[in-house]
């Protein structure tokens, strides 16, 4: 082949134009790229004259970001800070910038990420810090404008377009005049908006330039596509992860909601992408105790006025767990956390609280709103950044806590889908808590069946025999069935049997219930209902009344102390507080008809053993209530025997009637709880202090009458009285009190291979007297001081448990005597055996002591 002349190169060229245009494109291209790989700023020749050089550069451009974005895998924001980079070289913008879209709160808003983006500038400067990021809602700005109407945007004069804000401007002193903006899409929801500013050498960007720019963007939108999509594979994958952890372990777990909510969330700790969480749990008291309120009726503290939650309950964090994920891990548990604990210092879960609100807040310590800690929490030196809080509502649609997740790992605000997370998580505690509660009231039946059973099992109902026993209707009115009997005869001949009050001292302080059988006590019960007038009043039939006496006698078990003879001495107590105390005239029939029949069962179904006792041996008791478990029980005993008709004494009331007995002996026997008794100590006495300074007996029963609290104060008050009443009977009784303490003190020591504690220890009888000293100055003689101050008439009781004082103070000044001996002994022994050794110069004197300690046990 011979040289080819420059006309047969031309000739051929033209006649194959499809080679001549694969030749061309592919010359050119690889002179394109020569340059940009050679420069890295990709300069080219001004020279190419190339019409479609855009398209090659384009091309150019895609190569080069695919390389960069093998190797960059992690970070779309550096690939795309270098697309910004090109794109402002091929407009010739001055300058680019990237927005991203999220939501937070619901709200969807717009934040600077890559600023600024010149084709000279570094990728450093140009990243916008989370801290550091410029927000806008969507109605502010062109920005927001663009990623609301997901439309490009050519504004050739920013002052002419209404959409536009010159907030970043004032804030840069960069002045805008005109842009290209255009959001990036994914299906139907923006990720992010890129805007070109400022053309360089023309007063606007041209139509050209907006084809350009969309091209040029299509690249950027599958870097941030990939990086979306990743993100929310992350997002669904913690989101799986949440849910199967949650799920395992809240149906391991069917016992404690704290333990239950403490599991899941340390299980799905490394799902939650945050520092550190803490779990507010609300106390879910929805209701106050009676003695609770008494205070506030009273006006003696001020009603809680600060917030609620949507159902009404006081906000009151009762435990905060703390989950520290940063650094070191650790979980710090606070019981009853104080006001200013950092992680309520701020308000925010209070607020969540009061309203329910998922709350996502970035830089938490800058807002004005909610006051949170500025500096360092803890000696970790640990700040507080962004701060999501949501409340925990069960299925009842109760907030039942607060989960607050602090500072996202990454440094980012959280998001949405961080918000749709811990949503999730949230719910499924939640859920999980009915669970529990479910199971609780599972647990609830069947002690409640349990208990129930016992009962039957007891079969403590008058049987039709025992109540002949009482009501001799055969014989008297030669019927065979009480049904033929008339009410007014049946009344006529319970009463003949009954006890004449004088005869047993009824109305007496010092009555004694010795030498009374149990069954004539059931009698005597039966007579105080008559002295009080209440039979006839209330329509009871007396039939019934005397099934429930002696039911309620039946009630009671052959322990040494709480047993019938203890209920009916409380019942006697009250009825002489009434009568003979004349107590009587603050409170109306019905009222003291329930005083006095509470007073009776007050005890029922007593072990014989104490709160502690049943707390200790997890009985069936202590699963179903609380606190004050024995009242709680003697006081349901009592309310099921009037579920029977036919030992319903109050049938014949009408429901205002029957709800008021009912409050009354919820009162009266929660009230011999002698945990409940300090609480209302004062407010007793301020209330004895009141009577005091009235001129007239009117006034002062006019000052009680009138507050429904002072009464219940008072008659709870006069419960304590009653059953601590042994304490001021003859000296006998109170020996049998430490019997029972002693039973108990075996119970624990055998059953529950426990150390009874000193008064119930046997062992340590001779401890007992001073013991009991301490109890009546403690205890017991504020009680009957107070209502001597009150009505003179109660004054024989103080006479009694001041001379029952006397008793037990000598016993143990006997004691205290024996001990003094002893002791000198071991002294004196002591002090021979020293002048022994000194006189023997021995040097060991080690078992010596030891035989010495011996010697005083
Ligand atoms: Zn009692």
């Amino acid at each position: 082949m011979g040289e080819i002349s420059q006309d047969a190169v031309e000739k051929y060229l033209e006649e194959n134009p499809q080679f001549t245009k694969e030749y061309f494109y592919k010359k050119l291209r690889v002179e394109a790229l020569g340059e940009i790989f050679k420069n890295s700023q990709a300069m080219v020749k001004a020279s190419v004259t190339f019409p479609e050089l855009t398209q090659v550069e384009e091309s150019a451009l895609c190569l080069e970001l695919l390389r960069s974005m093998q190797e960059e895998a992690s970070s779309a924001e550096l690939v795309t800070h270098r697309a910004l980079q090109r794109l402002a070289q091929l407009l010739q913008a001055d300058r680019c910038s990237m927005f991203v879209c999220r939501a937070r709160n619901g709200t969807p808003e717009v934040a600077s990420r890559l600023l600024d983006v010149t084709t000279t500038s570094k990728f450093e400067d140009n990243l916008v810090a989370p801290d550091r990021e410029v927000m806008f809602p969507l109605d502010t700005g062109i920005a927001g404008w663009v990623a609301h109407t997901k439309k490009s945007l050519n504004v050739p004069d920013v002052k002419k377009n209404s959409h536009f804000s010159d907030f970043m401007d004032k804030m840069t002193g960069y002045i805008t005049r005109n842009l290209l903006a255009t959001p990036i899409m994914m299906g139907k929801e923006v990720l992010a908006v890129v805007m070109a500013v400022n053309k360089v050498n023309a007063s606007e960007f041209s139509k050209q330039d907006e084809e350009v720019f969309s091209k040029c963007l299509n690249f950027v939108s599958v870097i941030l596509r990939l990086q979306h999509i990743n993100y929310l594979y992350s997002v669904e994958s913690r989101r799986s992860q949440i849910l199967m952890w949650s799920a395992n372990k809240v149906f391991e777990e069917l016992t404690d909601v704290e333990r239950q909510f403490h599991k899941v969330l340390y299980t799905v700790r490394t799902y939650l992408n945050c520092e550190r969480y803490s779990i507010g749990l609300l106390d879910m008291t929805k209701e106050k105790e009676f003695f609770d309120e008494w205070p506030i009726k009273l006006g003696e503290v001020e009603p809680y006025k600060g917030p609620k939650t949507p159902d009404g309950r006081e906000i009151i964090f009762y435990k905060i767990i703390d989950y520290i994920l940063h650094g070191k891990e650790e979980i710090k548990v606070i019981p009853i956390p104080p006001a200013d604990h950092w992680t309520l210092i701020s308000g925010l879960p209070t607020y969540v609280a009061e309203n329910g609100f998922i709350c996502n807040m970035l830089n938490a310590p800058a807002d004005e709103y909610f006051t949170f800690q500025k500096g360092p929490v803890d000696e970790t030196g640990w700040l507080i950044k962004n701060v999501l809080s949501l409340p925990i509502v069960n299925k009842k649609e109760d907030i039942v806590g607060v989960a607050t997740f602090y500072n996202r790992k990454d440094g980012k605000p959280f998001d949405e889908h961080d918000e749709h997370i811990t949503e999730t998580l949230t719910q499924f505690l939640g859920w999980s808590l009915l669970n529990t509660d479910a199971y609780e009231k599972m647990n609830k039946l069947e002690s409640r069946k349990d208990i129930a059973q016992e009962m039957l099992m007891n079969q403590i109902k008058a049987s039709a025999d025992e109540i002949k026993s009482v009501l001799k209707f055969k014989e008297k009115l030669n019927m065979d069935v009480i049904e033929d009997c008339e009410e007014k005869q049946l009344v006529t001949i319970l009463k003949e049997d009954l006890p004449d009050p004088k005869a047993v001292d009824l109305y007496e302080f010092h009555f004694s219930d010795l030498s009374i059988t149990e069954h004539e006590l059931i009698k005597c019960g039966l007579r105080v209902f008559f002295e009080i007038n209440v039979v006839e009043k209330f329509k009871v039939p007396v039939e019934v009344l005397t099934r429930w006496m002696y039911t309620v006698r039946k009630g009671y078990r052959s322990i040494t102390y709480h047993n019938w003879r203890h209920g009916f001495n409380v019942g006697q107590t009250m009825f002489t507080l009434l009568t003979t105390g004349r107590l009587k005239k603050y409170y109306t029939d019905l009222e003291a008809f329930a005083m006095v029949a509470a007073a009776f069962c007050h005890d029922i179904d007593h072990r014989g053993t104490n709160n502690l006792y049943q707390m200790k041996s997890t009985s069936p008791l202590a699963k179903l209530h609380g606190t004050s478990i024995l009242e709680r029980h003697h006081l349901e005993y009592s309310k099921t025997l009037l579920q029977d008709e036919s030992l319903n004494i109050f049938q014949n009331l009408n429901k205002r009637q029957f709800e008021t007995v009912i409050h009354l002996f919820e009162v009266t026997i929660i009230a011999t709880d002698l945990a409940l008794y300090f609480k209302k100590r004062t407010m007793f006495q301020k209330l004895v202090d009141a009577c005091e300074q009235m001129q007239t007996e009117e006034e002062a029963i006019k000052y009680v009458t009138t507050d429904p609290t002072r009464k219940e104060v008072i008659m709870a008050m006069m419960m304590t009285a009653c059953d601590l009443s042994a304490i001021t009977k003859p000296w006998e009784v109170a020996l049998l009190v430490a019997n029972e303490f002693w039973e108990q003190g075996d119970l624990e020591r055998t059953v529950l291979q426990q150390q009874p504690i000193p008064m119930m220890d046997r062992n340590k009888k001779d401890e007992l007297p001073k013991l009991q000293v301490g109890f009546i100055d403690f205890v017991c003689t504020f009680v009957y001081k107070e209502f001597s101050r009150f009505h003179k008439e109660i004054t024989p009781m103080l006479n009694g448990l001041q001379n029952n004082r006397m008793e037990w103070k000598s016993l143990a000044d006997k004691y205290d005597e024996k001990v003094k001996i002893m002791e000198e002994e071991v002294k004196k022994q002591e002090e021979e055996n020293m002048n022994g050794k000194a006189a023997q110069d021995s040097g060991d004197g080690g078992d010596d002591k030891k035989s010495k300690t011996c010697l005083m046990l």
